[in-house]
């Protein structure tokens, strides 16, 4: 199936030629006819399926289709996003494509950590798209700062995410600012609860598509584990820069200040590395970034906000120094490699202590990469033992309630260590 199967326009296919994309991919083929028909979507998509063009391709249609009124040039669109860098690199994204526009039609990003007034200025100079994250946007809205009464298509980018991140009272108060009368399209990886119940609430009689197939991980990337003590993790990385000649990695850890951490020694090593966190300033993650892509920085040791939505070309490696805090996490992590059908390696390393947790993400993925050891580096010491417990007592055993009680508490020390989240 070509791009122009799909309902495209002339013009709009030779933006798709510029832009030298020769097939569709299948969230394309599967959400652009529908968005092109003016139904609400609900899309199933992981991140590097091609998605921001299975719904930016058609929505620029949709606006160049119905002329604004020429005086007020309204926001006739919006895309929500998890986190400052992904409404970046969507924004990115809808402006390269306007550039083969026969007209432009005014693209915007509004994201936290920027300058308030120069987003305003923007959207006074005149802006159709508006691709924001939902506290910068909910402050121009209760400022009075945007005009959102135009607002004809509104897309929900990464629902899961967002809603995992908290932004779910941003959302309840944005959407009473947002007309009735609109195309919603909603994108999200996986559909936990949450996500359904908000796609209950905001989308009307929606279509469901689902790009992912029943396979949760990237069919193209390649999982390695490799079994090392936790102590040996950096000089194996060293090893394996060197000895496999890794060229662009982006390492992922637990916490802020692993990420500080390792990035200092991996310096120290005399490796190009640099550290991606929600401690730096938005200026200096736009920077950091950006020499990443660039390839001024070898080696990226990032926590989990990078794991969403960032589009690195031609990376080739991704390694979890530490393991994820979940399954979905870890796919997430992984699909930072292999984009659009590009090859890529995703290594974990794995200790004793991760063992238990790797096989729980192994039943999540449905696939079982062998485990390896590299010479000098072998896994030592023993499994730690089981600690054996009282034996239950008649009528003393944790009930449902006790159980999710520990868990809470578990996850709750858990993030005091690992939270990482935009507070945009
Ligand atoms: P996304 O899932 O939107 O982050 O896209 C991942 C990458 O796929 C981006 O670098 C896009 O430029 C690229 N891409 C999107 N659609 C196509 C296509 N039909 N053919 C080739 N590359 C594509």
């Amino acid at each position: 199936m070509s791009f122009s199967d799909l309902g495209l326009l002339a013009y709009m296919n030779s933006v798709v030629d510029a832009v030298a994309y020769t097939d569709p991919t299948p969230i394309q083929e599967q959400s652009i006819p529908l968005i092109l028909e003016g139904v609400d979507l609900i899309a199933k998509a992981q991140t590097g399926t091609g998605k921001t063009a299975a719904f930016a391709l058609p929505v620029l249609q949709i606006l160049t289709q119905n002329e604004p009124d020429a005086e007020t040039c309204p926001v006739r669109a919006l895309v929500l996003t998890p986190t400052r860098e992904l409404a970046q690199q969507v924004a990115d994204a809808f402006k390269t494509f306007e550039t083969h526009l026969p007209s432009p039609i005014g693209i915007a990003a509004m994201i936290g950590g920027e300058d308030l007034d120069l987003q305003v200025a923007q959207l006074r100079s005149g802006v159709q798209v508006v691709v924001a994250t939902p506290g910068r946007l909910l402050e121009l809205v209760c400022s009075d700062l945007i005009d959102l009464e135009q607002l004809r298509v509104l897309v929900i980018d990464e629902a899961d995410r967002l809603l995992a991140l908290g932004f779910a009272e941003e959302l309840g108060h944005l959407f009473e600012a947002f007309p009735v009368e609109r195309q919603t399209l909603l994108f999200s990886a996986t559909y936990p609860k949450k996500v359904v119940a908000l796609t209950q609430q905001i989308l009307r009689n929606p279509v469901q598509v689902n790009a992912s197939g029943d396979m949760p991980t990237v069919a193209n990337i390649k999982q390695r584990v490799i079994e090392v003590n936790a102590l040996n993790r950096r000089p194996l990385l060293c090893h394996l820069l060197k000895a496999e000649d890794w060229k662009h990695v982006l390492v992922f850890v637990k916490s802020k200040r692993a990420a500080r951490n390792l990035a200092a020694k991996l310096r120290r090593d005399g490796i190009r590395a640099d550290e991606f966190h929600g401690d730096l300033w938005q200026d200096e993650r736009t920077a950091v970034l950006r020499r990443f892509k660039q390839r001024s920085i070898r080696v990226l040791v990032a926590t989990d906000i990078a794991a969403r939505g960032i589009d690195i070309e031609n990376l080739s490696t991704v390694v979890n120094y530490d393991l994820p805090r979940s399954p979905v996490d870890y796919i997430h992590r992984i699909g930072r490699t292999g984009r659009a059908g590009a090859d890529g390696v995703a290594v974990s390393f794995v200790d004793h202590n991760d063992q238990a947790f790797f096989k729980i993400i192994e039943k999540r993925t449905r696939q079982s990469p062998p485990r390896e050891q590299i010479a000098g580096f072998e896994l030592k010491g023993a499994p730690p033992e089981k600690a054996k417990g009282q034996p239950p007592v008649k009528g003393k055993r944790p009930s449902k309630k006790d159980k999710a009680r520990a868990a809470a508490a578990r996850d709750s020390a858990r993030s005091d260590e690992t939270d990482d989240q935009d507070s945009d």
